[in-house]
Order: C-alpha cells, then sequence, then structure tokens
C-alpha cells in the first residue's frame, strides 16, 4: 500500500486555503470533508470543482488512503448534478490526474461540467 503519511495540508496549496476559507471561493456545497465551489476560470456554462478537504495530490493517493471517500465524492458530484439540472441532458464528470493527465492543481478535485455538449475525444 502506498505511503500517504506525507498527503499533509501544505502552507501553499491553493485548494486546501479554500477548503479552510482562507482565500475566496464561490461555495456551492460544504461538509464535514469535502467543499464544492464554482472553477474560477469555467470552460461550460456549469463548472464546479469538487474537493476532499484532506490533502491528497491525486484520486490515486486517495484512492490508496481512502477509497469510500472517492465514493462519497461521487455521491456529490452527482447531486450537485441534480441540483444544476443536468440529470437529463448529461454532464461529465473529469479528474486529470498529473502531468500528462493535465492535472495543474495538485490537490485532488473532480470537475463537474454542464451545460453544453461535450466533444469526445478530449484533448
Ligand atoms: P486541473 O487543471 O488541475 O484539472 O484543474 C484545476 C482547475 O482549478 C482549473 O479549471 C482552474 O480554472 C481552477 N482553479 C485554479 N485556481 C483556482 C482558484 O484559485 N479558485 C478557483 N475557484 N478555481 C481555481
Ligand atoms: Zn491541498
Amino acid at each position: 500500500m502506498a505511503d500517504t503519511s506525507g498527503s499533509q495540508k501544505t502552507e501553499d496549496c491553493i485548494f486546501c486555503k479554500i477548503a479552510a476559507g482562507e482565500l475566496p471561493a464561490e461555495i456551492v456545497y460544504k461538509d464535514d470533508e469535502t467543499v464544492a465551489f464554482a472553477d474560477i476560470n469555467p470552460a461550460a456554462p456549469v463548472h464546479l470543482l469538487v474537493i476532499p478537504r484532506k490533502h491528497y495530490t491525486n484520486v490515486v493517493e486517495a484512492a490508496a488512503d481512502d477509497p469510500a471517500l472517492v465514493g462519497r465524492m461521487l455521491t456529490v458530484l452527482t447531486r450537485l448534478a441534480g441540483e444544476k439540472g443536468l440529470l437529463e441532458d448529461g454532464f461529465r464528470i473529469v479528474c486529470n490526474t498529473g502531468t500528462r493527465g493535465g492535472q495543474s492543481v495538485p490537490h485532488l478535485h473532480f470537475h463537474l461540467l454542464g451545460g453544453r455538449s461535450m466533444a469526445w475525444p478530449p484533448g
């Protein structure tokens, strides 16, 4: 099992700061372990990010340490999709991971995108 003991909050992690309320964000949902907020540079009419309060660099770390958390994050994402009226027309959940995955913020986050048609394959 991967050692995830190094997954501490880091002073320079912007998503840790958003989760702690130390940086502003348009929060749309929060509970004891997750926070959801609007993406600052939306790529679709609905573009939300769902993060765990605990710092994991990516989904690989989180799935190794607490797979049930990842499942609960998917429940939050699908609930938000419903609240945003996306269930009928569909939506996309994205989890960019690592350099080739296009991840730019090294704190696990799922994107919820909706409100327009999505292309496939992604770039
Ligand atoms: P990634 O490229 O890592 O998959 O996605 C990171 C996302 O975080 C991007 O869509 C980017 O627009 C968003 N983002 C980066 N910095 C901030 C910020 O300070 N506040 C918010 N709300 N979103 C951010
Ligand atoms: Zn963090």
